[in-house]
């Protein structure tokens, strides 16, 4: 399941432009809590793009955001999400056990095939 807004709908802790997305993976390499991943899209020009898939694991450190060479994925403002009802996750065994599991899978979607 993509999320593939451009604006932050308020309760959503992480966002993607995909519009600059360039499917570079970094975002994926450096999240410490196996929230995003890559998928396969035809429509895209590299042929992949990026998916946020556990948007609930969501630690908010922002690694993502710092690391995007191209502008393309943000992460909520922690007081801003907090009024729309939403926090921000702590980091779990699960979530660092699936952001090993997506690193083995060569960043692609464990969602995704298999
Ligand atoms: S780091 Fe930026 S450009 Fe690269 S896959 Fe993530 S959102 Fe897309
Ligand atoms: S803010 Fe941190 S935990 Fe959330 S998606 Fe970005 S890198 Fe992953």
């Amino acid at each position: 399941m993509g999320t593939f807004q451009t604006v932050n709908p308020g309760d959503q802790p992480v966002w993607i432009n995909t519009d600059n997305c360039k499917a570079c993976d970094i975002c994926v390499s450096v999240c410490p809590a196996g929230v995003l991943s890559m998928v396969y899209e035809n429509t895209s020009t590299l042929g992949a793009m990026i998916s946020i898939d556990h948007p609930e694991s969501c630690i908010g450190c922002n690694d993502c955001e710092l690391n995007c060479p191209d502008f393309a994925i943000f992460v909520a403002d922690r007081k801003e999400l907090k009024a729309a009802g939403v926090s921000f996750s702590k980091l779990t065994d699960e979530a660092k056990a699936r952001q090993e599991a997506i690193v083995a899978n060569n960043y692609m979607s464990l969602q995704q095939g298999a």
